[in-house]
């Protein structure tokens, strides 16, 4: 029930995607350079729902979610066209979204979700509510 889009049109959406995220992802990691943040890597896969960013010895993910494909409330739109078949994708990613979370956090992971736009918009607060948390969160021992 997902393949109603033509395979062009999907690949097209893949490639915006990667490309924002990719964009996104890029601006806020040289924010934290920068900033002379620390501890942090890039994409750990070994983690729950592949964070953006993690803080292995802190035990904290980072998501930054696009606002398109996460469905955010201040920008995201639903395309004029196939409008089912956007608005049961946006809701199922929204939802893997928060039981990615629960299960990050159940075994002991503090989880910052930020939008594809507040990094956009405001870097220096994303980082600075980043290093914020990541100072406070020691790793839990709940494993
Ligand atoms: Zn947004």
């Amino acid at each position: 029930m997902d393949r109603i889009l033509p395979a062009t049109r999907s690949r097209n959406m893949s490639r915006i995607r990667s490309q924002g995220n990719l964009t996104t992802e890029k601006r806020l990691r040289a924010y934290l350079v920068r900033e002379g943040v620390r501890g942090w890597k890039l994409h750990s896969s070994i983690v729950i729902g592949n964070p953006d960013f993690i803080f292995p010895k802190r035990q904290v993910a980072i998501f930054v979610d696009g606002c398109f494909w996460h469905g955010c409330p201040r920008c995201g739109h639903m395309p004029k066209s196939n409008r089912r078949y956007w608005s049961q994708k946006l809701n199922r990613n929204q939802r893997r979204d928060r039981i990615v979370s629960r299960k990050l956090r159940k075994i002991g992971w503090m989880v910052i979700r930020l939008w594809e736009h507040q990094v956009r918009l405001s870097p220096a607060v994303a980082v600075a509510k980043i290093e914020a948390v990541a100072r406070k969160h020691r790793a839990g021992i709940m494993y």
